[in-house]
């Protein structure tokens, strides 16, 4: 199958003349792929996605991980009906919020209480204010790579070692706030040893995605977010986790409590970011923690935040309903199944073909980074072949195969994808890496 997509191309080409670079996010363009006209949807059932050509595609990109049941899930469609017909926005509590801020204190322990916001970059931003509100102290540390939302302070790259500040990585960005952050490589406890004996006296917060998911998926080293959290607490400062993609995406609940840290239960940051599946494809973040630093946000406290659309009935009754999918038995399991069927087989593909490749799975998601080396920092990450990645893509694509136009994006698994979709896709990536071998 090759697919033809030309009325995708006439709207992107009217696209661009309304909204800025045709599209309302940046990774949505095809920039990192080689340019031209990204596809345009019109449909999503499933695992699969209909472009406005009618071409079918297998759906990896997952809405860069919100979609975890598949598009449209039966469930999440009622809930989110029954939330339309009853009033979409009230700008009062209801008990739904109460409902799922139940759910995420069940899942996830550290929460004592909950905020519900609309985006993991609300989420993160307030968990920044809040750490320093709490500690009365500036500086952020955060590690490279990782990918914290749009917020001034986490949109900020490395200085030249720990020992420096930061410049911000997109403009816009006031030096003086970068200079508030602090990037170290992931992975790497000495370099935060150093930022921490340098600034220490002045961190609010280390923030870390204690699973990457921004550069690949990677895994904390042994040990990592252990030595992560009792340096930064022996320094005076917060440990904030941001889930927001790995919140309930290998398991029913965050990495805090994920089996496969045997020796990590005891690990609970003082601050959590959630977003993407909490709200079922919805628009949603959350942030929450212990009691007396989430204390700090109004009413209750000094530190100010708000929103005229947070908790709003139709993203709660998804998120409920995503939520009581996913505590259905087996359904994690099932994913990972497919998963390492899929990643085992492009990996076996990519050694037969003399391709070099390097796969980091994680239960139901995985990234393939062109390379030879393993990827374990952004590093490693950023040192593969980007034109490699490309062209894969496009190979894929035309075999409609959709994954995210992004070598350091993730593929991700739903409870929507069947055994065959997995053949597929085998085959298609198969073929795509014959043809880079020539
Ligand atoms: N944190 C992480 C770890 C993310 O991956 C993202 C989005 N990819 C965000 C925060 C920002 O979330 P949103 O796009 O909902 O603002």
């Amino acid at each position: 199958m090759t697919t033809s997509r030309p009325h995708s191309e006439q709207l992107y080409a009217e696209a661009l003349q309304h909204i800025v670079g045709g599209v309302n996010s940046p990774s949505r363009s095809f920039k990192a792929v080689g340019g031209g006209a990204p596809v345009f949807m019109k449909r999503a059932q499933g695992a699969y996605f209909y472009d406005v050509d009618d071409n079918r595609y297998i759906d990896y990109l997952c809405a860069y991980g919100p979609i975890i049941t598949g598009h449209a899930h039966p469930h999440i469609t009622a809930a989110i009906t029954r939330a339309a017909e009853n009033g979409v926005l009230y700008g009062t509590p209801t008990e739904l919020e109460i409902t799922l801020a139940k759910k995420l204190k069940a899942a996830i322990p550290s929460l004592d209480k909950v905020r519900f916001v609309n985006s993991g970059t609300e989420a993160v931003m307030t968990t920044i204010r809040v750490a320093r509100a709490y500690t009365k102290r500036n500086k952020i540390i955060k590690f490279a790579g990782c990918y914290h939302g749009h917020s001034d302070l986490v949109l900020v790259a490395a200085g030249s070692g720990p020992s420096t500040l930061g410049i911000p990585d997109s403009a816009g960005i006031p030096t003086s706030i970068a200079h508030e952050v602090i990037t170290v490589p992931f992975n790497d406890l000495e370099g935060l040893k150093q930022a921490l004996e340098r600034w220490g006296d002045d961190v609010a917060a280390v923030m870390v995605e204690p699973i990457v998911g921004n550069f690949g998926m990677v895994m904390p080293k042994p040990g990592f977010l252990e030595g992560l959290c009792a340096m930064t607490r022996e320094a005076g400062a917060l440990v904030i986790y941001d889930e927001v993609i790995t919140g309930f995406r290998f398991h029913y609940g965050t990495s805090q409590t994920f089996d496969a840290f045997p020796d990590h239960a005891a690990i609970e940051p003082d601050l959590t970011a959630l977003g993407k599946i909490i709200g079922g494809g919805l628009p949603i973040g959350a942030y929450g923690g212990r009691r007396e630093v989430m204390e700090q946000v109004a009413p209750l406290g000094p530190a100010y935040q708000a929103g005229t659309m947070a908790g709003n009935p139709a993203s709660i009754s998804s998120g409920i309903a995503c939520l009581d999918v996913l505590e259905q038995p087996g359904v994690y399991e099932r994913m990972d199944a497919l998963a390492a069927k899929l990643a085992n087989a492009i990996k076996d593909s990519a050694d037969r073909h003399g391709v070099p490749l390097t796969v980091n799975r994680i239960r139901g998601s995985f990234s393939t980074h062109f390379c030879a080396h393993p990827v374990t920092n952004y590093d490693e990450a950023q040192d593969t072949d980007g034109e490699a990645f490309a062209q894969f893509f496009r190979l894929m694509l035309e075999q409609g195969i959709c994954l995210a136009p992004s070598k350091y994006e993730a593929w991700f698994l739903t409870t929507a994808h069947t055994e065959a979709d997995i053949a597929l896709t085998i085959e298609a990536a198969d073929n795509a890496l014959r043809q880079m071998a020539r």
